[in-house]
């Protein structure tokens, strides 16, 4: 007979970012096959994924065209690696294809297979980087509060979400944190939006001058928040931002393992935020997340260093046994033609006011406060009060409560900091599809409002 997976489940396995104690009693949702934008259980049920799992599928659930890749490639050559000069030809073509792709700044390429993996590899490659350059003090990373960049040791240094740091006696020495870019929650009262951009600027600059600008090499930034709650931030927050870098020699690490590959309307979140990074990571869309795959772009100066410094010392010492899986680089080429070819970025342009205005109709809702996003990106901001503006407790557990009632309408939201849903759609999703995701999430919402007022 059929196996009992949610028996089995809590018997042996330890999810992730899921209350344990809670899930021996609720067990998992168990998923087992997927179609276009949707998933579906063992009891045949189906779920629109408003998520694209982890903002990363983009091409949804079924695209054979990946899967042929794939085969392809893993009946050609399954497997090698880049240490000491090595590589699959594959890699080498994805690796010309994304530096044609990233912008300006960016001229050369490593891989690793996850967005923590390239977070930490970014770190590592601004040491080095400072150590080449003889500014060995010059070490510590800003990072800013709300921010997700991963879990490993480093990058969940990184991150600044309590949920994720808690318990695990983070950060590491050399990481430091200033201000998230949230006008609606964290703008003082009567502040523009430029007059918040502005302070935060200021912040970053006092932050620096009391550490000293000898000790801060980078400062790491998400175009858009995802995970801290889908923070869009002031126009100007990133131009004032870059002029304090700039003042104190810190580089700029722009985190795209979300905002990469069409996801807020542009190639990149730095097109759309007039963001010359020094350092760029990738993951995620990279691969439409049909296998692991994430990069790590760099200047060429900064290259052109550690190049130099690895001369020196025989080698440069980082990568991991899959960086540059050519089975996921077969992958990573193939999604990316799918993109060329099917447009993805005009259809996501053309469908964003679309899906933007659907959220939207939700904020005369009485429990909305903000609707917010770009692209097919996007969160809803409940509040207890929207004037005066008051925020439910966090651990009022109203957004999971939705969360789990949007489940059961047949659509897979996510609850981001305990008070917001966050949409990311897969970019193949049709208007149709959106206009079902915002029904099941506004049943979900009404139901929530009862709730509320009980
Ligand atoms: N950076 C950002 C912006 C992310 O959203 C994530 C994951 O959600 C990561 C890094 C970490 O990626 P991974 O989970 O692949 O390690």
């Amino acid at each position: 007979g059929a196996k009992d997976w949610s028996a089995i489940d809590r018997a042996v396995y330890v999810h992730s970012s899921t209350n344990l104690q809670q899930h021996l009693v609720d067990g998992p949702m168990v998923l087992t096959r997927g179609e276009g934008v949707r998933v579906f259980d063992g009891d045949g049920k189906a779920y629109i994924e408003a998520m694209s799992g982890l903002w990363c599928a983009g091409l949804g659930f079924s695209e054979k065209r990946l899967a042929d890749a794939a085969y392809k490639q893993m009946t050609t050559l399954p497997y090698y690696h880049n240490f000491q000069g090595k590589t699959a030809d594959v890699t080498i073509e994805l690796a010309e294809r994304l530096v044609a792709l990233a912008p300006k700044p960016l001229t050369k390429i490593m891989f690793a297979s996850s967005g923590s993996e390239a977070n930490d590899t970014a770190i590592k490659l601004v040491w080095y980087y400072n150590n080449a350059r003889g500014k060995p003090a010059k070490k510590k990373i800003i990072s800013r509060e709300q921010a997700y960049h991963g879990v490993t040791i480093a990058a969940g240094s990184l991150t600044r979400l309590k949920a994720i740091y808690d318990g695990f006696d983070l950060p590491i020495d050399r990481i430091r944190h200033v201000g998230c870019p949230h006008h609606y929650k964290l703008a003082q009262d009567g502040e523009s939006e430029e007059q918040f951009a502005t302070r935060l600027a200021d912040e970053l600059d006092a932050k620096i001058r009391e550490e000293g600008p000898d000790t801060v090499a980078a400062f790491i930034a998400e175009p858009i928040m995802g995970a801290g709650g889908v923070i869009v931030p002031p126009a100007t927050y990133f131009e004032k931002i870059q002029r304090v870098l700039k003042t104190h020699d810190v580089l700029l690490i722009c985190d795209e393992v979300i905002t990469g590959f069409g996801r807020i309307g542009t190639m990149f979140g730095a097109e759309k935020f007039g963001i010359a990074p020094d350092i760029m990571t990738l993951g995620k869309q990279m691969t439409s997340a049909y296998a692991p795959m994430s990069a790590i772009l760099m200047r060429e100066s900064i290259f052109e260093s550690i190049a130099a410094e690895s001369g020196k010392r025989g080698t440069f010492g980082h990568g991991y046994t899959y960086s540059g899986h050519p089975v996921s680089a077969a992958v990573a080429l193939e999604t990316l033609r799918i993109y060329e070819e099917r447009d993805i970025l005009g259809h996501v342009n053309r469908i964003t006011p679309t899906f933007q205005s659907l959220l939207e109709s939700y904020s005369n809702h009485p429990l909305v406060g903000e609707v917010r996003g770009e692209g097919l990106l996007a969160a809803v901001q409940l509040v207890q009060s929207k004037s005066p503006k008051k925020f439910f407790d966090t651990t009022a557990g109203l957004a999971k409560y939705l969360v789990a009632r949007g489940h059961e309408h047949g659509v897979i939201l996510r609850v981001l900091q305990n008070d917001a849903v966050a949409f990311a759609p897969p970019l193949i999703s049709t208007e149709d599809d959106l206009k079902q995701i915002a029904d099941l999430f506004g049943r979900a919402l009404d139901d929530t409002l009862k709730v509320a007022r009980e």
